[in-house]
């Protein structure tokens, strides 16, 4: 490695605090920008694929997912009324110890926020910032108040899918999902090693995955997910509780005892996805990281582990350039054949699970049915849901302090 560096990294998301762990670890002098007065993690549960583990392992922080997530084999989903499998993914073809954890978002955030505030990395919270200003030598980050940071030599926007750094780009999707998080139902039979769902067609379905211990209560918890159109949200609303719990449990009748916590729907968050990518990562001194980048509909289930897919590529590129506008050209090129496959792939994906009516869930029942019987199709199935599609980590040189001991989980897959 080269000399050390000033990075500025703004949003203390997933992919922000891991990137400002690596970069420091590196030996660079970082500062995070975040627009809350005190960090925190926003939404429900998520699902750390093993491409995220492995990132979370290079930086030594592996072993809280492990020990307080939720261990999940399989990713399951009903269509109703067939009962036809719409839904078939087996961690276990890809190798016994392969598996996805489902956690709280406090766990993954608390696990990259205490590791950052033991290394002594700079945080200045309350600062939205609104504006980037690139220099010659280096650049600014403008904040909402009309002040600027210092001057740095290299600028990372995490912002998320909304950041105000990069040109518009892509669309939102026609739906999104309501989102709660609930007490895991001790002894109802739901079942604590999978994500399970239900659909009727594409238009209607409803989830529910284990998300291991809250930092909070240390009770484990349950994620709960009803999918629905973004301009449909305000008349659920309206109509109240009880049309709505009728709705769900005509799909789902075991859920009685997740809807009894539910005493509101405007309890619940509504995500609204988006797809959409940056056509330009990176230019001399300033990238995208995470979603800032690029983002999907969350049912593949990859966003956070891309964002930390992010970190680990540019510390990879920082170990082996020490000029900046090589560094960031080359975190490009680690990251985009990757990017491309699991946007396509979402592409493809989203609307098969969510979607106005159509022939396609039919074609989805039919061919998950036939699919999941077929070993190299499982396979396939469970490579591209754990995030090895494309290899993602086997160009990445992470070594001293990141050691990259699950390099074999993306190895295995065809
Ligand atoms: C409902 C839902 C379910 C999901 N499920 C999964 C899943 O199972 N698995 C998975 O991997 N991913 C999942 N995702 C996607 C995942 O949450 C994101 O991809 C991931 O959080 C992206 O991380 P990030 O660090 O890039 O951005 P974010 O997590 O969005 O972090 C951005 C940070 O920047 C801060 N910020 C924003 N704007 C400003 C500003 N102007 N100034 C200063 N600070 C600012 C925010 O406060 C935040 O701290 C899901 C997403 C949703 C919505």
């Amino acid at each position: 490695m080269g000399a050390a560096h000033d990075i500025a990294i703004a949003g203390c998301g997933p992919g922000g605090l891991a990137a400002a762990l690596f970069l420091h670890r590196l030996g660079h002098r970082v500062t995070l920008f975040e627009r809350f007065e005190e960090p925190q993690p926003v939404g429900s549960g998520l699902l750390i694929q093993p491409s995220g583990q492995a990132v979370l392992e290079a930086l030594s922080l592996a072993a809280p997912i492990r020990e307080k997530g939720a261990r999940i084999d399989f990713l399951k989903g009903v269509s109703v009324p067939s009962g036809k499998r719409a839904l078939d993914v087996r961690y276990g073809a890809l190798g016994d110890d392969a598996c996805a954890y489902g956690v709280h978002r406090a766990l993954l955030f608390d696990t990259l926020y205490d590791a950052v505030r033991a290394a002594g990395i700079a945080i200045e919270t309350g600062r939205t910032v609104t504006a980037v200003e690139i220099e010659a030598c280096g650049g600014r980050f403008g904040f909402a108040d009309s002040t600027s940071s210092a001057r740095f030599d290299c600028l990372i926007d995490a912002l998320g899918a909304r950041t105000p750094l990069a040109p518009p780009s892509g669309h939102d999707l026609a739906y999104g999902a309501l989102w709660a998080t609930l007490d895991w139902p001790n002894g109802t039979g739901f079942l604590d090693d999978a994500l399970d769902q239900r659909y009727r067609r594409a238009h209607e379905m409803v989830g529910v995955m284990p998300i291991g211990v809250s930092p909070a209560t240390g009770t484990d918890g349950a994620a709960f997910f009803w999918s629905v159109r973004a301009d449909a949200v305000e008349a659920l609303h309206a109509r109240g509780v009880d049309p709505w719990r009728d709705e769900v449990l005509a799909l789902w009748p075991e859920t009685v005892p997740l809807l009894d916590q539910i005493a509101d729907t405007r309890g619940m968050v509504f995500a609204h996805y988006a797809h959409r990518t940056v056509r330009r990562p990176v230019s001399a001194r300033f990238a995208h990281l995470g979603d800032a980048w690029h983002s999907t509909s969350p049912q593949l289930g990859q966003g956070a582990n891309m964002a930390l897919l992010d970190a680990a590529g540019l510390a990879s590129a920082f170990q082996q350039h020490s000029d900046i506008a090589d560094t960031l050209a080359h975190y490009a090129w680690l990251r985009t054949n990757h990017i491309q496959i699991y946007q396509a792939l979402s592409r493809v994906f989203t609307p098969l699970y969510q979607a106005g009516d159509g022939i396609r869930p039919f074609v989805r029942d039919q061919l998950v049915h036939w699919f999941a019987g077929l070993w190299p199709a499982r396979t396939l199935v469970a490579a591209i849901v754990s995030g090895g599609i494309g290899w993602p980590l086997r160009p990445m040189a992470l070594d001293g302090e990141q050691t990259f001991t699950a390099e074999r989980v993306t190895a295995s897959v065809p």
